[in-house]
C-alpha cells in the first residue's frame, strides 16, 4: 500500500504518451511539492508548460490538502477542476475519480508524498506515480516524515 507503482526523475516525464502506453486517461495531481515549490502560488515555466500539454489531452484533477482560499486561488489561475483541503490520504480520491468519471486503475495519481498521495492512491486502486518533492521544508516535522518515506521512495517489486 505503501509502494507507487512508479517513480519518475521529474514530473516533466510524465507525458500524455506515457499515460496512454500504461492504458491511463486521466491524472489526480497534488499541488504543493509537485507542481509548486512549497507555499507558492504558481508553477515555475516549464512546469507551466507541461501542464498545458497534458491538460490539452487528459483530464486533470488538483487534489490537495491545501487551504480553501489559496487553493482557489491557485486554481482559477489553472483552471483545472479540483479540490481541497482533501484531507489526504483518507478522503478525496473517490470525490476526484468521480469527477473524472474514470475507473481508478485508468487514474494516475501523481504526487511527492508516501503517506498522503501514493497511500491515498493506492486505497483506492489507482496506479500511483512518485515525484521528488520540488523544495524540502524545512521543519523537523517534514524531515521525520521523509526519513519515514524512504524504504518506499521506489516501484513496488523492485527496480523500474
Ligand atoms: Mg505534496
Amino acid at each position: 500500500m505503501l509502494f507507487p507503482r512508479a517513480v519518475l526523475p521529474s514530473l516533466l516525464h510524465l507525458t500524455p504518451r506515457w499515460l496512454e502506453e500504461r492504458g491511463l486517461k486521466g491524472v489526480i495531481l497534488d499541488l504543493d511539492n509537485t507542481l509548486l515549490p512549497y507555499g507558492e502560488e504558481e508553477p515555475l515555466p516549464e512546469h507551466q508548460a507541461w501542464l498545458e500539454a497534458l491538460k490539452a489531452e487528459v483530464p486533470v484533477y488538483l487534489l490537495s490538502n491545501a487551504l480553501p482560499d489559496r487553493f482557489a486561488r491557485i486554481q482559477g489561475r489553472l483552471g483545472l477542476p479540483g479540490h481541497a483541503p482533501a484531507l489526504k490520504p483518507w478522503l478525496g480520491f473517490q470525490r476526484a475519480l468521480k469527477a473524472l468519471g474514470l475507473p481508478p486503475q485508468e487514474v494516475a495519481v501523481v504526487g511527492d508524498q508516501i503517506f498522503t498521495d501514493v497511500l491515498g492512491g493506492n486505497l483506492v486502486g489507482a496506479y500511483t506515480v512518485l515525484v521528488p518533492p520540488l523544495r524540502e521544508r524545512e521543519f523537523f516535522y517534514t524531515r521525520f516524515i521523509r526519513m519515514l518515506e524512504t524504504p518506499f521512495r521506489r516501484p513496488r517489486g523492485g527496480l523500474g
